[in-house]
């Protein structure tokens, strides 16, 4: 099947998952996980209209963006671990980052983010695993650093972000994510500006869309497998 295709399948199933869980419809976006993969499988992406694009790797994610420069409307998104010393590339070069779960990274991307620039858009991430994960802060610690990231003037926070650890049914994916979208919606009536909770992958797209997921994360279902995992 081709990129066009699978883009399509999983277009569909996005709408056909906002309607079975009561979701308005457009209200989930669709954030298109091209690591590993190479700039042809984006270039097909793109010319099936997809524009959001997530990557892993700070340097395969700076050479592709430099790549495909000339589609200048592709809005980036890292969505892996970030190492501070690799912080600036994606000060300079991302729209959006997911992966927020130090103080430090959040001074240094806000520090580094060029001025001319919109404000980087930024997601803390959340660990909502327990052990079963090292990245994400834990729920007690949201607050404040949702406080410290409203204080640097050049990342914007936009909302919240989880991977956990797969679960073998539905009903159990959707109790996992609980706490997470009540932290959510408890941030909003805060009146916290946030409008984007980034959960689901190509394995558990149904669960997140059931849990308020309003980004999809997927890779798999639209590139196909990888050759190596992150
Ligand atoms: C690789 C990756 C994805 C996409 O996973 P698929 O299972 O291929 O859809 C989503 N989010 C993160 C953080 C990833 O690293």
């Amino acid at each position: 099947m081709s990129v066009a295709e699978n883009l399509k399948h999983v277009r569909q199933e996005i709408v056909a998952l906002e309607q079975r869980f009561d979701r308005t419809s457009d209200s989930v976006r669709l954030l298109a996980v091209s690591k590993t993969k190479p700039l042809a499988d984006i270039e097909a992406a793109y010319a099936a209209g997809q524009r959001m694009f997530g990557e892993n790797y700070v340097q395969e994610a700076v050479d592709k963006h430099e790549h495909l420069s000339h589609l200048s409307d592709i809005e980036w998104h890292f969505i892996g671990p970030i190492q501070s010393n690799k912080s600036r590339q994606i000060a300079e070069t991302m729209a959006w980052v997911h992966t927020i779960d130090r103080e430090k990274i959040a001074h240094r991307l806000s520090e580094q983010r060029p001025v001319e620039r919109l404000p980087l858009n930024v997601l803390i991430q959340v660990n909502i695993s327990g052990e079963a994960s090292k990245s994400g802060i834990l729920l007690e610690q949201l607050d404040d650093m949702v406080s410290l990231i409203q204080q640097l003037p050049n990342i914007k926070l936009r909302g919240l972000m989880a991977i956990p650890a797969p679960q073998t049914s539905e009903a159990d994916q959707i109790q996992v994510y609980a706490p997470l979208y009540q932290a959510f919606k408890a941030l909003q009536q805060q009146d916290c500006d946030i409008d984007t909770l980034s959960i689901g992958m190509s394995g558990d797209m149904a669960a997140a869309i059931a849990s308020g997921s309003t980004m999809v994360r997927v890779g798999t279902a639209i590139f196909g497998a990888r050759n190596y995992t992150s």
